[in-house]
């Protein structure tokens, strides 16, 4: 079964989430991908990537992926926060993380730590 996975990543963050995508992107096309939705977007048009697209974060969409991570239906997250800029939904953010604690699903919330998953998952994958 496909590795089913979601990105978010805050504005300052969208170009290397784009990046990282890139990089991984023959391990990601093989992924159940869900986003954001503007991340979702630029992970669609500039990586070619087929994303589900959720409500923009500020519009509720970190919460739709908290509820889906909460009935299992997630196996990690890849969630690129700003950690210089406030964020209106702060408390959406706050609520997807612990939610990822909760149910102890792997959350990378800065670059080096995405890079680990991903690289443990391709690890995994050719294993
Ligand atoms: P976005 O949401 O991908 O729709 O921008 C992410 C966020 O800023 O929380």
């Amino acid at each position: 079964m496909p590795l089913r996975i979601a990105l978010i990543a805050h504005d300052n963050k969208k170009n290397t989430m784009v990046e990282l995508a890139r990089e991984f992107a023959p391990f990601l096309s093989r992924c159940e991908l869900c986003a954001t939705g503007t991340t979702g977007g630029r992970l669609a048009n500039e990586v070619g990537l087929r994303v589900e697209r959720m409500l923009s974060g500020p519009m509720g969409g970190d919460l739709q992926i908290g509820a889906r991570l909460a009935i299992g239906g997630l196996d990690g997250i890849i969630f690129l926060r700003d950690p210089m800029t406030p964020q209106p939904h702060e408390p959406d953010i706050n609520a997807l993380v612990r939610a990822s604690d909760v149910h102890d699903v792997p959350c990378a919330t800065n670059l080096s730590t995405a890079r680990l998953m991903l690289a443990q998952w391709c690890a995994q994958e050719s294993a």
